[in-house]
């Protein structure tokens, strides 16, 4: 469980990006933190993982507070996709994806053999394995992303608007593939997205935030549509069509 308890973020030259934001995300699931461009949403992703520092208040993993616990070795525990995949371009998928556990001293030999089972993981051939990125489409590139990601077996991910830059078509088959790793795996997902639609694909919980990282709504996709608590979230999920 990922617990934010009255976190604030205010940048230095004075935007206020997350005011007093106070949620659970509960383990195994995916949360998905869903508003228009600059709600504050990359802010509260990048806090999880001690990429940003709160101004005041405490986010807890598994019940410790993380201001306590080392950036790097917190970040070696939390897989990270974004849009731009974050792969290294001069080095094959396979060595990609096992470079992650080499850092956590994994051998070299079984970290090239998981790195292979992960492409199983994510639906990608092997004969893809040695490839090097720009030899992929950008579907194929978001998936070797996840696979990175999930290298190190961690317990939450983290994926900012990781299918931002993909057409609709292989959008949709990513958004179904990650419910499936997601139902096989059991990671406690957070992901970020502008999208409403992504956001009812693939969440168990759905936040929707206003500027300042406000809470409009939570709760489960059925919930928010069946019941959006005001004008804002109608207009928001389109309810008000
Ligand atoms: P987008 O969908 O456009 O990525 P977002 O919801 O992820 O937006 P954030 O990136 O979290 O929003 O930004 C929230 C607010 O904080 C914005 O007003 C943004 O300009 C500001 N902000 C973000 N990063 C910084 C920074 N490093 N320094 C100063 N202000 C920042």
């Amino acid at each position: 469980m990922i617990e934010f308890q009255n976190v604030t973020k205010r940048f230095p030259e004075g935007t206020l990006a997350v005011e007093d934001f106070s949620l659970v995300l509960p383990s195994h699931k995916a949360t998905v933190f869903v508003g228009s461009s600059g709600s504050g949403k990359t802010t509260l992703l990048r806090m999880i993982n001690r990429m940003i520092d709160p101004t005041s208040g405490t986010i807890l993993i598994a019940g410790k507070d993380i201001s306590g616990l080392n950036p790097v070795l917190l970040r070696r525990q939390i897989g990270y996709v974004l849009q731009a995949t974050g792969l290294l371009p001069h080095r094959r998928v396979v060595d990609n994806i096992a470079s992650v556990p080499r850092l956590n001293g994994v051998s070299k030999r079984t970290a090239r053999h998981d790195a292979l089972t992960l492409l199983d993981t994510v639906g990608l051939d092997r004969s893809l394995a040695e490839r090097y990125p720009d030899q992929l489409s950008g579907g194929q590139q978001q998936r070797v992303g996840v696979a990175r990601a999930l290298a190190s077996d961690p317990d939450i991910l983290l994926m900012d608007e990781p299918f931002g830059a993909v057409d609709p078509i292989v959008r949709a088959e990513l958004q179904v593939e990650l419910n499936r790793l997601q139902r096989e795996l059991g990671k406690t997902t957070v992901f970020v997205t502008h999208d409403i639609d992504e956001a009812f694909a693939i969440a168990d919980q759905v936040v929707i935030l206003r500027t300042g990282g406000v809470i409009a709504q939570v709760g489960t996709p059925a919930e928010i549509l069946s019941n959006p608590v005001d004008d804002f979230v109608s207009t928001f999920i389109g309810a008000d069509k």
